[in-house]
């Protein structure tokens, strides 16, 4: 089964998907993640990607549609997306890949979005990511590692990316509430209620 995470940047999408894992046993398939990683390894398509998501702009959707291809050919378990589709063609695309069973759609606010992204910081080892509100340290509790703050997560950028979410990633929530597949979720509420209720989301379509 496939499980689609939708909402804008700073939802919470990818700390809930990846919170979902073990439970679930499903596959955490993060198009931003891989991207960064393309970025790190230095790689054409890092090369390529990153002079769009440092403007906050969308990659074209090809290099995305090619990436994910190549990632689902390896994986046998269910997938939750996270940060994929971000565009219709990109929705029509995995329609022709595989089948959805649920969209989990979180909802939230421009302000909001700053807020929690302003404070956001990664490990520069593993991925995990942190919050300045509620973890100070430098470095990761998981592995160790460095803690950094996205190139991508300055206000300006945010601001930029929240309107590239409602110019063309909002339309999927029509495209797939057609299909009757989305779950709406208030992305501000309490973490464990929300893992509780996506939890039971997962498991009555399963
Ligand atoms: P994220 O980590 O999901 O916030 O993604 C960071 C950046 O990577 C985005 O602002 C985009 O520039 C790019 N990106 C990630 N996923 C996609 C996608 N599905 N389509 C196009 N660009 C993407």
């Amino acid at each position: 089964m496939n499980v689609i995470f939708l909402g804008p940047p700073g939802a919470g999408k990818g700390t809930l998907a990846s919170r979902l894992v073990a439970s679930t046993g499903l596959d955490h398939l993060s198009t931003g993640d891989m991207l960064r990683e393309e970025i790190k390894n230095n790689t054409e398509l890092g090369k390529e990607a990153k002079q769009y998501i440092d403007e906050g702009k969308l990659v074209p959707d090809t290099l995305i549609i090619d990436m994910v291809k190549q990632r689902l050919s390896h994986t046998k378990a269910g997938v939750m997306f996270d940060g994929f589709p971000r565009t219709v063609a990109q929705a029509k695309a995995l329609d022709g890949i595989t089948t959805i069973d649920a969209v989990i759609n979180l909802s939230t606010t421009v302000n909001v979005v700053i807020d929690r992204i302003g404070g956001r910081r990664l490990c520069k080892q593993c991925g995990a990511v942190y919050n300045v509100s509620w973890y100070s340290k430098s470095l990761c509790e998981k592995c160790g590692g460095e803690l950094y703050t996205r190139a991508d997560d300055t206000e300006e950028t945010i601001k930029k990316r929240f309107d590239v979410y409602l110019a063309e990633t909002a339309p999927l929530i029509d495209y797939y509430r057609d299909k009757q597949l989305v779950h709406d979720i208030d992305a501000n509420g309490d973490i464990q209620e929300k893992i509780d209720a996506i939890s039971a989301i997962i498991e009555s379509v399963k």
